[in-house]
């Protein structure tokens, strides 16, 4: 008798300041609800046998197309009051990965971050350009003003009066959330053994002179390697890129052979607090086991394990 190969997936959807007395029930339950159909989405990609590609895009679709997150509709405001996207996408197998940066027509940046990975010979496209090839590929363009939201439009007016150049922190109106970076991701086993993981989102409200945060940054905000883990992260992108946190995490995992947990905790709980970063990660061993870290008050976040358990959380 064969035993079934393991599968299972895990999504977030931004961490920060997130405080549980602030929010009211009906918020909690629609971002509760969000997160559970995109984690749903994604499972039963791999519960049919589909691939953990496939899976972590179904599950990123799902927070990408809805306003309550940072990435796709919904996603944060530039200075200049435009939205620009960022995406990446990375497998395990043969480290094959796609990104795209400063993008500001495309439906799914997810969709073309995978379009980058499959049909081109590149890794990160940006802008104009990366628009181009979505057109090419057969994505869907829309108007810069399909991504936009009154709540985002909100933020960025209080963090231009509160006179910030680059807001460090996503300053909230929304009292639940005083710093929030409400990216994207997912991280995904199938039943083949593979890893992927994807992350995308809109970068930091007021961001201004073309600023990349790590989200679209392979070995940053996403990497994915089968002989270690998958990682998909949130957070202050700058401190992200610095300490090179999805790879960091995999090559501790790889080298020191120790386990994901131990590995994320010492990046996301050590390293980037000595540096002063915020933010945390999801991540998927090759057994399985999903892994949640951060050092904020909250994250959210929702898996479905090994088991089929499925695991919904916002708060700490
Ligand atoms: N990491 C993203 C960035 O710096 C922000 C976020 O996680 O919300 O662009």
């Amino acid at each position: 008798m064969s035993l079934a190969a393991p599968y299972s997936i895990v999504i977030h959807g931004g961490a920060g300041t997130i405080l549980r007395d602030k929010m009211s029930a009906e918020v909690e339950s629609d971002y509760r609800r969000v997160l559970s159909s995109a984690v749903k989405a994604g499972h039963a990609v791999l519960a049919q046998g589909g691939t953990s590609d496939d899976a972590v895009i179904k599950a990123i679709l799902v927070l990408e197309d809805s306003p309550l997150f940072n990435a796709g509709h919904g996603a944060v405001f530039t200075h200049e009051g435009t939205v620009e996207l960022d995406a990446s996408i990375m497998r395990g197998d043969d480290l094959n990965a796609g990104a795209v940066t400063g993008v500001k027509r495309v439906r799914n940046p997810i969709l073309l971050a995978q379009q980058v990975m499959l049909n081109s010979p590149h890794v990160m496209l940006m802008g104009q350009g990366a628009e181009d090839f979505a057109k090419l590929q057969g994505l869907e363009l829309v108007d810069n003003s399909y991504f936009h939201t009154e709540r985002r439009r909100r933020q960025l007016q209080r963090v231009i009066d509160s006179n910030q150049a680059v807001a460090a922190s996503e300053d909230s109106s929304d009292e639940f959330e005083v710093q929030k970076f409400s990216t994207v991701g997912a991280v995904a086993l199938d039943q083949q053994g593979n890893i992927t993981a994807g992350t995308s989102t809109g970068g930091m409200t007021n961001k201004r002179y073309g600023r990349i945060g790590d989200s679209p940054v392979i070995g940053a905000g996403t990497y994915a390697d089968n002989q270690a883990c998958g990682i998909s992260a949130t957070g202050h992108g700058e401190y992200f890129i610095r300490a090179a946190v999805a790879h960091d995490i995999c090559a501790r995992v790889k080298y020191q052979g120790i386990d994901l947990r131990t590995a994320a905790d010492a990046v996301i709980n050590d390293k980037l607090i000595q540096m002063g970063g915020d933010g945390g990660i999801i991540g998927i061993d090759p057994k399985g086991n999903v892994v949640y870290t951060f050092n904020t008050p909250g994250m959210y976040r929702a898996s479905i394990d090994t088991s089929g358990h499925l695991d919904v959380q916002i708060f700490r």
